[in-house]
């Protein structure tokens, strides 16, 4: 790194990234939301193989411009609602920068003391701020760690329970042990529990449907791990979720964290999308029952304004974590013995990878330059412009909204004209290509009971009402091909 080089470079790139956000806003036509490219598009547009000799940061910027952009999804657009949102900040982007000039990889305390107990600082922050139960601070038995993404988050507490469960009982057992979700889950969790040595066939994901807005049934919960103890089976995990992708549903932590207690069985709370909002008090009523969780993941890079990524994770003991995942090999040997695990500690066994980058960095300026209030305020203004776009909806006889909207997602679709859902079906993929292709917004799609649903989630830190209202009045023009005679 040459100073004067990065001084110089590093200038115009910020331009670069400034004028970028600027355009986004004043010349939406030349960012189609989605991008419109075809698979392949860019093979033609780059040489074969890397230059021999250096080329100038212009002459990259400007094949950024006019190669790179076209294939980019713009995730920061105002008029993006598809997913959930990647929320990007000022602060956060600093923050980025930071790390990125620092390049620390404090994988264990000593390799970068500041990166360990900063981390461990602000995730007690944050733990504070969603009025966590005192047993996720890092003062008890607990603690939090920044992992990259909510899947990493899922698959380390699986893997701290399934060897908690292990060690009790003996290994011979990892074929009967069973895990609980529901249907509603995050894909990640099947994915874990399979890296994680769970056979397939014990993975229950109980259904769910519209009669609890999708969550979780705690009778149903209840029922399957009788059943199970009564064949024999072992059930030592269930992986509730507050805000479940599809459509932001709620499992009740209340209730299943009783259900956990009472088999003794580790429940993890994936909050991954909606644990944000419960920085505010009005939303935090949505994880009451955390208490009785072992484990509990947001991601601050969804709706934190963190950037991309910032996953933190608490656990209630961190030594079924450490335990798990802990290596020692001679070449990490710390000037902090093992044996004085208490004293520090050291990352990289409360994860997957080795390396680590320095993520609370970021989500400390993102806490201290905007403060929880602001952050709090940002928040609620997503939600209510979620609210306005709700009550479009609900004022047009064409549509319907499908769900109860708990935060910032509103599930919705064009309604079936004399009980012909499959019609129906097509005819909401029709209308969500249609809007997606004009390039002026992004709205994504999920199942629900058989339904096609239309997705509008917002969180794009510039979205603002005018752009809500833009988004609603695309759709209505797109759906009047399919609304003009009164029908679906
Ligand atoms: N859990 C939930 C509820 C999610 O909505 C998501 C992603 O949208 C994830 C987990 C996965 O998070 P990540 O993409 O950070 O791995």
């Amino acid at each position: 790194m040459d100073s004067e080089l990065l001084r110089e470079q590093g200038h115009i790139m910020v331009d670069f990234i400034a004028d970028y956000y600027r355009d986004l806003q004043d010349s939406p036509q030349d960012f189609p939301v989605l991008s419109q490219v075809q698979p392949g598009y860019l093979r033609d547009m780059l040489p074969n193989s890397a230059p021999d000799q250096p080329e100038s940061l212009n002459e990259l910027l400007d094949d950024v411009t006019k190669k790179i952009m076209p294939g980019i999804t713009h995730w920061q657009s105002p008029s993006y609602f598809a997913y959930y949102a990647s929320s990007t900040s000022v602060a956060g982007f600093l923050g980025e920068m930071l790390n990125a000039g620092l390049s620390v990889v404090g994988f264990t305390w000593q390799t970068s003391p500041a990166a360990t107990e900063l981390e461990i600082i602000v995730l007690d922050w944050l733990a504070k701020l969603l009025q966590l139960p005192d047993h996720f601070l890092s003062t008890g038995h607990g603690g939090g760690v920044i992992q990259g993404t909510g899947c990493e988050a899922v698959l380390v507490v699986v893997l701290a329970a399934r060897d908690r469960i292990l060690k009790q009982v003996g290994k011979t057992v990892l074929p009967q042990l069973v895990v609980y979700a529901s249907d509603q889950t995050h894909s990640s969790f099947r994915k874990a529990c399979l890296i994680g040595g769970i056979h397939e066939e014990n993975i229950r994901l109980l259904k769910t449907d519209s009669s609890t807005n999708y969550g979780l049934l705690p009778e149903s919960l209840e029922e399957a791990i009788s059943h199970d103890i009564a064949k024999g089976f072992m059930p030592f995990f269930i992986c509730a979720t507050v805000g479940t992708t599809s459509s932001a549903a709620v499992d009740p932590l209340v209730p299943l964290g009783k259900i956990a207690k009472k088999y003794g069985i580790w429940m993890h709370v994936d909050a991954a999308y909606a644990g944000n909002a419960c920085i505010c008090p009005e939303y935090r009523k949505f994880i009451d029952g955390v208490e009785n969780a072992d484990s509990f993941n947001m991601n601050a890079h969804k709706w934190l304004f963190a950037n991309q990524t910032c996953s933190p994770l608490w656990v209630k003991d961190r030594y079924a974590l450490i335990d798990a995942l802990k290596t020692n090999p001679e070449y990490l040997e710390y000037k902090v013995k093992v044996s004085e695990r208490d004293v520090v500690v050291n990352y990289k066994d409360w994860q997957i990878s080795l390396s680590r980058r320095f993520r609370s960095l970021k989500l400390w300026m993102v806490l201290r330059l905007y403060g929880s209030e602001n952050l709090r305020n940002f928040i609620r203004e997503h939600v209510n412009l979620a609210k306005q776009f709700e009550d479009y909806v609900t004022q047009d006889p064409h549509f319907e909204v499908v769900t109860t909207r708990y935060f910032s997602l509103v599930c919705f679709r064009l309604v079936p004209v004399d009980g012909d859902e499959d019609k129906c079906n097509q005819r909401n993929r029709e209308l969500l290509a249609a809007i997606n292709s004009t390039g002026k917004i992004f709205i994504s799609h999920t199942a629900l009971s058989g339904q096609f649903i239309l997705r509008f989630a917002v969180g794009a830190p510039l979205t603002e009402e005018k752009h809500v209202t833009e988004a609603w009045e695309i759709i209505q023009k797109h759906a009047s091909k399919f609304t003009r005679n009164g029908n679906c």
